[in-house]
């Protein structure tokens, strides 16, 4: 990896208070829409859709003080959110990479598209997935 990508931004976002503010140092594509029953009751909606970076194309700008946590007992599951205005947060996906909700991005997300879908076992009944995203009965399999 060379310097000059790693130092260049690619991506900025914000929560909707505006207090945190973060910035991504890679291009961003694929858009990962998670229809768990987790997480649609975190943003009370059909889901939530995100993107994923390496932790080292991940810093916050400002706000790191609002940012609060919560882990839903018993699962493999967190949410970062922003302690004034409630919108969810990036956080840890697993041990090298941060999930980005791609609905926070102010700028670099024209490029994006949804390339998959996961745990449609459990998306709202209401819920028509359409486009060609690949489905994914449960958790995201290579
Ligand atoms: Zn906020
Ligand atoms: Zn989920």
């Amino acid at each position: 990896m060379n310097k000059d990508n790693n130092s260049e931004i690619k991506a900025i976002g914000s929560c909707n208070c505006g207090k945190v503010k973060f910035e991504l140092l890679q291009a961003l594509t694929d858009v990962f829409v998670c229809h768990c029953s987790i997480c649609r009751k975190a943003t009370g909606s059909g889901g939530i859709a995100v993107t994923i970076v390496p932790d080292t194309s991940f810093r916050v700008v400002s706000g790191s003080d609002a940012v609060r946590q919560w882990t839903k007992p018993n699962h493999d599951w967190l949410c970062n959110f922003c302690l004034y205005c409630g919108s969810p947060l990036p956080g840890k996906n697993d041990e090298l990479h941060t999930y980005v909700p791609v609905s926070l991005l102010d700028s670099g997300y024209e490029q994006l598209q949804v390339k998959h879908h996961l745990y449609v076992d459990s998306k709202a009944p209401w819920e028509y997935i359409a486009g060609p995203g690949k489905q994914h009965l449960q958790a995201f399999q290579h």
